[in-house]
């Protein structure tokens, strides 16, 4: 075998190509800075949400705060008119002049009336006595001394506003009190007059106010003490606020400031503004829900990381199915690649057409079998391949083919024995195993198959059976010269009539069958007459020629089933089956008869012969042969005795005559 590279299988597929690798790496890092850049925007955009509700809730506050000052200050206005209509010399206790007392009385009844907010108003001197009072009751009461030294030591322009709880008020009602005072040229304070506003009051106007919805906002004194909220906290109002820190910022004198997401008195986180009321001893806290705040905040941050997560899967399941087809294409490589290897390296043909049996691969052992290059193959039809006289094989197998694909056997291999075309012109003996091969849509789409050489199979097959028709030629002639032989050796050579051999071996045969069937039989021994004569006078060759003579006539004219045997000498036997004694004996006459007629001519002589018979009829004279033969032969030796030329049958009397 001539030596040959064996190609080698290819490697096992890489983990994952550079190029690849190099893309899922860049995919990676983008969604990696997108992660990074998306949870950024979002802290952002958290981080810009709480701020600017932040500001709105410090806005919100700062609004109410004002609006709550002029509120105050419209009813500061009533007090500085009151004051602006009396003197120091008004506010004398108890008042010596009764119309005095009645006027101070009625003015104070007169501009209480114009603010509807006041609960009361009192006029006081620089002891705190109250000296009148719009109904007149109460005068000579005194406000309590911290507050008395707060009035006296109040500066500004703006009144004194101060909270006081119903446990410290003349009336038992929590109140907020509303004083301006009186000083005298030298600046002594002198008294003043002051406003009562009822704390419900100011739980009325909260309650008037419109908020966002989830907003609240509170007002507390500078003890931070709850004086009213909306909505209404009713077991927190007049107690201290514990549930968030004031902003160090306000507790340092600003007037505004914030604070990001606290607790508030209800429960709910909420972002806090506070801002206090200029010139009074009070804040309005105003809470905006931070939940709500975040909602759209929530809604967006939801919807992203919602994409991020989409667009994450969707890559991930795009890289998994390319990694999955990059596999599969790379096992498909690695398998062709080992099949090639394989095919190439096989004694036996490898090959596969498309669907159109056009070829598309063949191995090196096609070229090797039938002398064809590769390249001289492919791209030619099955039928180009095969020898002319296995075409119609050929047209046989895709039938069967074609038959095979509608049945259940489709797709099985089929076996089949093909003479294909040698590049030197002879052809080539192969044994094809074919199958089809199936699509995903399970349509042929093309076949492929295994071809061996069989030519030597084949040549062996030829000779052998070219040897045994020898052998049977043989046979046949052997048998035939054996019954020749066997022919012979029952043939007398001379007149090739049976022999005494074979009369011995059929006479019993004969007498059987005569035995079964019922039927007469005739054992006739004939003799020439002086033959002896016949050789002394002409010749052994002449007396020959007489045998044959008297032979010839005898085979003439008789039947299939008589026997005539040269029995000796010129002694003959015949055995005529199925006759009477009456038709034997006209049978034997008529050719002793035409003997007596017929010369031999043998050279220039001529010769007359009579021959002279005995008969003996089964079963009338024997059962055997010997006792039928000897029957006969006497007859015979009675002719021969009576003059010759003439026939004698058992039991009969002698007829016939002498020549
Ligand atoms: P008969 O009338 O009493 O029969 O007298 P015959 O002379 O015929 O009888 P015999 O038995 O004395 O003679 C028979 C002769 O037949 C003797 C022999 O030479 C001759 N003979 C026997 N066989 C052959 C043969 O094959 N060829 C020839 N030419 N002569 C034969
Ligand atoms: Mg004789
Ligand atoms: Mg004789």
């Amino acid at each position: 075998m001539p030596s040959q590279a064996i190609p080698q299988a290819p490697a096992a597929p890489r983990w994952l190509p550079p190029a690849l690798l190099k893309m899922y790496g860049a995919v990676a890092v983008f969604f990696v800075l997108l992660g990074v850049w998306l949870v950024a925007d979002l802290q952002r955009g958290h981080d810009k949400v709480l701020s600017e509700t932040t500001q709105r809730a410090v806005q919100r506050s700062q609004i109410i705060s004002q609006s709550l000052r002029t509120q105050v200050l419209a009813t500061d206005y009533v007090l500085r008119d009151v004051l602006g209509r009396i003197s120091e010399a008004d506010l004398v206790f108890p008042d010596p002049d009764p119309e005095h007392a009645r006027r101070m009385t009625a003015l104070l009844k007169e501009k209480a009336d114009t603010v509807p907010d006041f609960f009361s108003m009192v006029v006081f001197n620089r002891d705190c006595v109250f000296t009148a009072t719009p109904s007149g009751e109460n005068t000579g009461a005194r406000s309590r001394p911290a507050l008395c030294d707060a009035r006296k030591q109040h500066r500004g322009d703006d009144p004194l506003a101060t909270y006081v709880p119903g446990t410290q008020s003349a009336s038992g009602r929590s109140v907020i009190v509303l004083s301006r005072h009186l000083r005298s040229s030298t600046g002594a304070f002198v008294g003043g007059a002051l406003g009562v506003v009822e704390l419900e009051r100011a739980q009325q106007r909260f309650d008037a106010l419109v908020l966002g919805e989830g907003d609240s906002v509170a007002l507390l004194d500078d003890a931070r003490v709850l004086l009213a909220r909306h909505p209404l906290l009713a077991e927190a109002i007049e107690k201290p606020v514990t549930a968030y820190a004031m902003p160090t910022a306000l507790r340092s004198g600003a007037p505004l400031a914030s604070v990001a997401a606290q607790p508030d008195l209800d429960g709910r986180e909420r972002l806090l503004g506070f801002s206090k009321i200029d010139g009074f001893p009070f804040t309005v806290v105003y809470g905006m829900d931070k939940a709500l705040a975040l909602a759209d905040w929530r809604q967006r941050a939801v919807e992203l990381v919602a994409g991020y997560a989409a667009l994450l899967l969707l890559a991930l399941l795009v890289a998994r199915s390319q990694w999955g087809t990059l596999r599969q294409r790379e096992a498909l490589r690695a398998s062709e690649a080992h099949f090639r290897m394989l095919a190439e390296n096989m004694a036996d043909i490898v090959w596969r057409t498309d669907a159109q049996m056009r070829f598309t691969y063949i191995n090196a052992a096609d070229e090797r079998v039938r002398g064809f290059a590769r390249q001289e193959v492919i791209g030619t039809h099955v039928r180009d391949i095969v020898a002319p006289q296995g075409q119609h094989l050929l047209d046989a197998h895709l039938k069967q083919r074609r038959e095979m694909e509608r049945s259940v056997h489709q797709g099985l291999a089929l076996k089949y024995e093909l003479p294909m075309r040698h590049k030197q012109g002879n052809e080539v003996w192969v044994e094809m195993s074919s199958v089809p091969i199936y699509g995903s849509d399970g349509h042929i789409t093309g076949y492929q198959g295994v071809g061996r050489d069989i030519s030597g199979r084949r040549q062996r097959e030829t000779s052998l059976l070219l040897s045994k028709q020898q052998l049977e030629n043989q046979l046949h002639r052997a048998v035939d010269e054996k019954s020749a032989l066997q022919e012979l050796a029952m043939r007398d050579p001379l007149t090739s009539l049976y022999n005494r051999g074979f009369l011995d071996a059929a006479l019993p045969r004969e007498l059987a069958r005569a035995l079964r069937e019922h039927q007469q039989l005739a054992v006739v021994m004939l003799d020439l007459d002086h033959f002896k004569k016949v050789n002394d006078q002409h010749g052994h060759a002449a007396g020959d020629e007489v045998l044959k003579a008297l032979a010839a006539l005898l085979k003439k004219g008789t039947r299939e089933s008589d026997l005539i045997c040269r029995y000796g000498g010129e002694e003959f036997v015949a055995i005529l089956s199925k006759v009477s004694a009456e038709q034997a004996l006209q049978r034997v006459e008529a050719w002793r008869l035409r003997l007596a007629d017929t010369v031999v001519v043998s050279g220039d002589v001529q010769i007359s012969v009579t021959l002279s018979a005995g008969i003996a009829m089964f079963p009338d004279h024997g059962n055997s042969p010997e006792q039928l033969l000897g029957c006969a032969d006497e007859m015979l030796y009675q002719s021969k005795r009576e003059g010759r030329n003439r026939t004698s049958v058992g039991a009969l009397s002698a007829v016939g005559t002498t020549s």
